[in-house]
């Protein structure tokens, strides 16, 4: 019956009872029948329809209780209607207190349903006999049973074959002395599943008693997987053990080899002690031989030429102290001053070049010589100059230099006098001997023009020869340094007049020689060297112009002193001029006319020593006048 059809029939019955109560004779007590209307609520879930039901037949009581009274209250009848509503309420009561008791019996239940329905863990119960009671749908799922499979079963159906005949012994013990605990403690446990095969479990038992039969209860957990991971964790454990026993023995091995390590560490540190004193001592060693490097720097320069080491000698000569110029660059020392090309020949000795080459330093001449110097790899940070003052070597040089050039000229000289010698002498040597050989034919004195003429003519003869000598002397003298000026007061025209007197004496036929003169006719001078000079340019002048032609001298004293010398003569080819003072120099024209080729190269060299100058001006056919300009 449900709740609407309770509901119509608890009214239908109230009703009834109500128009029962108040037709039939007072005597019928019905009032109490009220409660059993009440007591139909019993089914209806909740207090409220209890309540409101219990509400109505009060007011029904009450209302049946006036009818029949005619409406008015009588004290004594009062208990008609009390008794009746004290029933309804007593049983509302008991049903509201029943209802409650009953709600909390099915909430629990259901809880309890819950608990064992969705349980993680399988739960079985069992009986006294073993056989399986209730089984939890997770122990139906660890097992690989359908829900409802189990209940029916006995439990040694769940245990691996191996185990289950002594299970129902282990059952029989637990039951005699049954608490809850875990089971098979410090044991592996295994359960068997449907299909055969077996799973680990953790299995925890208590008990409990329902009318006098004993129940097990088993908790049932599948440790596959902490088995899994257990194993694995035993592996690992393993694999450490393992790997700790060959890290020991690794750093055992280890420790042996550093051992040996060390050993071989302090034979090689003793090794390099004894290196390091043999590198101390060649250090000392090198550094004695840098610093008395004699006439020398020693320097070593890194990649950007600053100085790393340097020491020597020629330090001390130039005033400079070593440890003033390390860390400096080349360039910013005096001595080294070095022009951008010496410096890219010095870089280029990183590049396993070596160079050399020479440099000034105020009066003297350093040579440096560059080479590289590779480390222990092979690599070039730093290269070595090796600097030597060369002045006194150079000097020798060319001292030995000069000197070999001056035997040279000598030789030259010497082979050209003999060559001269040979020519030049034999003209006027084989006049002289014809002129001697007629000189004693001519005996008679009709003959003493004849004489006289022959007598010149060795006279003219000695002189040309005489004049060689001199020049060869004078030459000899100037080559050997011997010619020094030695100046004097002297009347310079007075003295010039008197050499033209000499010179016209000797000139050829209708040569006259004019001088004039300009400034003062005093002057300072070497009279020999003036002399030797004025003859060497008049004679040229006499010897290369034609028989009476003028030669004009003209003197100037102011202050310098200017001669100069002009004939008319044959002139110097243009291209022999440039080489006109060359000693032994000729020029083309004159292969006929008698000479050395040394007067002028002399006259040019007395000029100079008396700090003058000679210049000429020729023209072929025409005349050539010399230019001679002394201090004064
Ligand atoms: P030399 O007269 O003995 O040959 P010099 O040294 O005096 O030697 O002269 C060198 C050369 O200069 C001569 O050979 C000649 O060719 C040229 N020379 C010198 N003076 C004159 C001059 N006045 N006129 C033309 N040529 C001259």
């Amino acid at each position: 019956m449900n709740d609407r059809n309770i509901k119509i029939l608890g009214f239908l019955l109230g009703a009834l009872i109500f128009i029962a109560t108040c037709t039939l004779p007072t005597q019928y007590r019905l009032e109490f029948v009220y409660s059993l209307i009440v007591l139909l609520t019993i089914w209806i879930p909740g207090n409220r329809s209890t309540f409101d039901s219990s509400v109505v037949m009060t007011a029904l009581i009450l209302i049946a209780y006036f009818i029949n009274h005619q409406f008015e209250f009588q004290t004594e009848a009062v208990p008609t209607f009390v008794y009746p509503i004290f029933f309804v309420w007593a049983f509302t009561f008991a049903i509201i207190k029943y209802k409650a008791s009953q709600e909390n019996l099915i909430k629990s239940t259901e809880n309890l349903n819950a608990m064992f329905l969705n349980a993680t863990e399988g739960i079985i119960i069992s009986n006294s006999k073993g056989i399986i009671v209730m089984a939890n749908p997770r122990s139906c799922e660890q097992f690989g049973y359908e829900y409802g499979d189990l209940p029916g079963k006995k439990i040694e159906d769940l245990v691996p074959r191996r185990f289950s005949a002594g299970h129902p012994q282990h059952r029989s013990k637990f039951y005699s002395e049954v608490h809850n605990r875990s089971m098979g403690k410090g044991m592996n446990l295994y359960a068997l599943r449907s299909d055969g095969s077996e799973f680990p479990v953790e299995i925890s038992l208590s008990s409990f008693r329902n009318k006098s039969e004993l129940f097990i209860i088993s908790f049932i957990i599948d440790i596959t997987e902490r088995k899994l991971q257990e194993d694995l964790i035993a592996r690992a454990q393993e694999d450490l053990e393992k790997r700790v026993i060959e890290r020991t023995k690794a750093s055992e091995e280890a420790n042996t080899s550093l051992e040996k390590a060390n050993k071989s560490i302090s034979a090689e540190m003793q090794e390099r002690r004894i290196m390091e004193e043999a590198l101390r001592d060649s250090e000392r060693l090198y550094s004695t031989i840098a610093r008395n490097f004699p006439d020398g720097i020693i320097c070593v320069v890194d990649r950007q030429l600053k100085i790393v080491f340097i020491d020597g000698k020629e330090l001390e000569n130039l005033g400079w102290k070593r440890d003033h110029l390390a860390g400096k660059r080349l360039s910013t020392i005096e001595l080294f001053l070095l022009s951008e090309e010496l410096e890219k020949k010095l870089i280029s000795v990183f590049g396993w070049a070596s160079t050399h080459f020479e440099l000034p330093h105020q009066d003297d001449t350093y040579v440096v010589n560059a080479v590289p110097l590779p480390d222990t790899k092979g690599f070039i940070k730093e290269i070595l100059l090796v600097i030597q003052n060369v002045t006194e070597l150079k000097n020798a040089e060319i001292e030995i230099r000069t000197s070999l050039e001056k035997e040279k000229e000598l030789n030259e000289m010497k082979s050209k006098f003999v060559s001269i010698a040979s020519h030049e002498f034999r003209t006027p040597l084989s006049t002289i001997l014809t002129s001697v050989s007629l000189i004693a034919k001519y005996e008679k004195t009709d003959d003493l023009d004849k004489r006289n003429r022959h007598i010149d003519r060795i006279r003219s003869s000695v002189k040309n020869l005489t004049e060689i000598l001199n020049d060869f002397l004078s030459l000899e003298k100037l080559e050997a340094g011997k010619t020094d000026v030695h100046l004097a007061p002297l009347n310079f025209v007075e003295f010039i007049e008197e050499l033209c007197e000499e010179m016209q004496a000797v000139s050829k036929s209708g040569q006259l020689i004019k001088l004039k003169h300009e400034g003062k006719n005093m002057i300072d001078g070497d009279k020999q060297l003036m002399r030797h000079i004025m003859i060497n340019l008049v004679n040229n002048a006499i010897k290369y112009s034609p028989e009476g032609a003028e030669i004009s001298i003209y003197l100037c004293v102011d202050e310098n002193i200017t001669i100069k010398v002009a004939d008319q003569g044959i002139g110097i080819p243009e291209a022999d001029q440039p080489h006109l003072f060359d000693r032994f120099f000729r020029a083309g024209n004159v292969t006929a006319i008698q000479g050395t080729g040394l007067g002028l190269n002399i006259v040019k060299r007395y000029v100079e020593l008396m700090k003058g100058t000679i210049t000429f001006e020729s023209s072929v056919e025409k005349g050539t006048t010399f230019i001679i300009i002394l201090p004064h």
